[in-house]
C-alpha cells in the first residue's frame, strides 16, 4: 500500500502558519482543529489521504466549498480531507455537459461554461461547492426548468472506504448512483462529477422588489398566482428588516431570461401587487447573477427549515404572520456587511415550480415551497437566541400541520430522526447502501443513515 509519502498536495499540520485559515469553514460556529489537513491535488490523493485516517485510526471530515450547514465539513484531532485544489474543469460543448473536479465552486464553473452561452443548474451563490451541493440537492436559477443540481447529474468518479476507484453512473454502480444524488456524504469522497449543461443568457435583468407589508398576504397570494411570461425564474421571497426605517420589508429577488418585452410585461404586473417600498433592476451575465445574494463572510450561521407541501391559503396567513411577528426579532439582529442578519426566505421547490420527470434517486424533499429562518451574525452570545428563534419559526409551521419534510442539506441541525423524516421510505434502502459500501461508517456524514451511528 502507498503511505503519505506518497501524497503530492499540501499537508497542514497544527504548527503551521496556514493551519489558522485553513482548518476554517463559513460558519464560525464550527471552530475545530483536525490533527492533520491533507489538501489532495487528485483522486489517488484521496484514496491516500482515506487509507492514512483509516490505518491512524483517526475520524475523517471531507471539505469542498466549506459552504455546509452542518459543521461536518471539519473536525477535532481527525483528518480533514480538503478538495479545494481540484479545480479541474472539461466543458463539453457538443455533449453538452462540464465535468468538475471536486473542489470547484459555483463561480468557478460558471466562469468557463457562461462566455459559451451554456451553464449547469447550481446554486445562486458564487462560493459554493458545486460537488457538495449537487450531492444533496442543489437549487438556483434553472432549477425551476430543469431540476436540482442533483437531478442534473451524469456521473460521479468516487473514492470508496477500501481505496477502490468507481466511476458511478446510471449503468455503473447503479444502487450507489441513486444514494449519492440525496445522501451523498456517506459512501465516499466524490472526485470528480458530470453535469448537464443548459443554453443561458448572455444577460439577464436581475430584479428585487421590495414592498411594504401591510397588505402582505395579498403579495404573497399574486405572487404565488402569477403566470410568468418570461421563461420560469427562480422566485426567493424574503422577510427582513430595513436598517434605515427598522420595518419589516417583504422582497422577491430573481432573474429576468427572456425577451425585453416579456421581462417588461413581468415587471408591469408585479409592480402592482403591493406598494413598492423600493426596487432595484438590473442587467448582469450569468456569472454576475451568481454573486447577486452577497452573503456576510467570517460569520456563524444558522438555518432551520421545513418544506410547505402546499402553498395554500392557509399556509400563506402563516407566512403573513411570520411577516407581521418578524419586527422584534428582526431589532435584535444587526446588519452584517451590509446585509440583514436575520430573515426567513420562502420560495417554490419542484412541485410548485412544475418540474418535468426527475430522475429516480434518493433526494426526496420535493414538494410545495421551503421556508429557511436563517441567520448570519459575529456575536457567540446571539447563538442560542438565533437557534431559538429559527426553531420558533419552523415549529409553528408543523404544529399547524402544515410541514412536510425538512432537507438534511438546508438545516444546521440534521440528527437520525431528521434524516428519516427527509427520506422517509427510501431511508431503509440508503441503509442497504451504506452497509454495502461503507460498512464501517468511516463516513460519519450529515444525513445519518446509519442508525447504530447515534
Ligand atoms: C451562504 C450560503 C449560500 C447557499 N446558497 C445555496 C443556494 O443558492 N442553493 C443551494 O442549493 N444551496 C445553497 N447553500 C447550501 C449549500 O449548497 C450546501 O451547504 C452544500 O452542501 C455546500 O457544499 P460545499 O462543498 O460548499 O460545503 P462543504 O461544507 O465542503 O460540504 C458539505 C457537505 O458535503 C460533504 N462533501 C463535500 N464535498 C464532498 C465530496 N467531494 N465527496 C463527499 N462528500 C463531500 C462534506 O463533507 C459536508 O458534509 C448555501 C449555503 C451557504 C452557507
Amino acid at each position: 500500500m502507498q503511505t503519505l509519502s506518497d501524497f503530492k498536495g499540501n499537508v497542514i499540520s497544527p504548527g503551521d502558519h496556514e493551519f489558522g485559515r485553513a482548518r476554517l469553514v463559513y460558519d464560525r460556529r464550527a471552530d475545530k482543529r483536525p490533527a492533520i489537513i491533507l489538501c489532495c491535488s487528485d483522486a489517488e490523493d484521496v484514496v491516500l489521504a482515506i487509507n492514512h485516517a483509516r490505518t491512524a485510526g483517526l475520524a475523517i471530515a471531507v471539505r469542498g466549498g466549506g459552504h455546509g450547514f452542518t459543521g461536518r465539513s471539519t473536525c477535532d484531532g481527525g483528518v480533514l480531507i480538503d478538495l479545494s485544489a481540484m479545480n479541474d474543469i472539461v466543458l463539453d460543448e457538443v455533449a453538452r455537459t462540464v465535468t468538475v473536479g471536486a473542489g470547484v465552486l459555483t463561480g468557478d464553473v460558471l466562469r468557463v461554461t457562461a462566455p459559451k452561452g451554456l451553464a449547469p443548474v447550481t446554486c445562486a451563490g458564487a462560493d459554493i461547492g458545486v460537488v457538495g451541493a449537487a450531492i444533496f440537492a442543489g437549487q438556483g436559477h434553472l432549477s425551476p426548468r430543469f431540476g436540482n443540481m442533483c437531478d442534473n447529474v451524469i456521473g460521479f468518479d468516487i473514492a470508496l472506504p477500501d481505496g477502490r476507484l468507481v466511476h458511478v453512473s446510471e449503468t455503473d454502480e447503479p444502487d450507489l448512483f441513486w444514494a449519492v444524488r440525496g445522501a451523498g456524504d456517506n459512501f465516499g469522497i466524490v472526485t470528480s462529477m458530470t453535469l448537464a449543461v443548459h443554453a443561458v443568457p448572455s444577460i439577464s435583468r436581475v430584479c428585487t422588489i421590495e414592498y411594504d407589508t401591510a397588505n402582505a398576504l395579498k403579495i404573497l397570494q399574486r405572487f404565488r398566482d402569477h403566470k410568468w411570461a418570461s421563461p420560469l425564474p427562480w422566485v426567493l421571497g424574503n422577510i427582513f428588516l430595513d436598517p434605515v426605517t427598522s420595518e419589516t420589508r417583504l422582497s422577491y429577488f430573481f432573474a429576468l431570461t427572456g425577451t425585453d418585452g416579456d421581462g417588461d410585461h413581468d415587471l408591469a404586473v408585479i409592480e402592482e401587487f403591493g406598494p413598492v417600498a423600493a426596487k432595484s433592476i438590473k442587467e448582469v451575465d450569468w456569472l454576475e447573477l451568481h454573486s447577486e445574494l452577497p452573503f456576510a463572510s467570517d460569520c456563524r450561521f444558522h438555518i432551520a427549515q421545513r418544506e410547505l407541501p402546499e402553498f395554500d391559503d392557509s399556509t400563506m396567513s402563516l407566512v403573513a404572520e411570520e411577516v407581521a411577528r418578524f419586527e422584534s426579532f428582526g431589532r435584535s439582529i444587526p446588519w452584517i456587511e451590509g446585509l440583514p442578519g436575520a430573515m426567513i426566505l420562502f420560495y417554490p421547490t419542484d412541485a410548485a415550480m412544475g418540474v418535468a420527470a426527475v430522475p429516480a434517486n434518493a433526494y426526496s424533499v420535493r414538494g410545495g415551497y421551503d421556508i429557511e429562518a436563517l441567520a448570519m451574525w459575529r456575536e457567540p452570545s446571539l447563538d442560542m437566541n438565533i437557534v431559538e428563534w429559527a426553531g420558533d419559526v419552523v415549529d409553528r409551521f408543523i404544529s399547524a400541520g402544515k410541514a412536510g419534510k425538512p432537507s438534511v442539506l438546508a438545516n444546521s441541525f440534521v440528527d437520525l430522526a431528521l434524516t428519516k423524516a427527509s427520506f422517509g421510505g427510501d431511508f431503509e434502502r440508503l441503509g442497504q447502501i451504506k452497509q454495502r459500501y461503507d460498512p464501517a461508517n468511516i463516513f460519519g456524514s450529515t444525513a445519518v443513515i446509519f442508525e447504530k451511528r447515534d
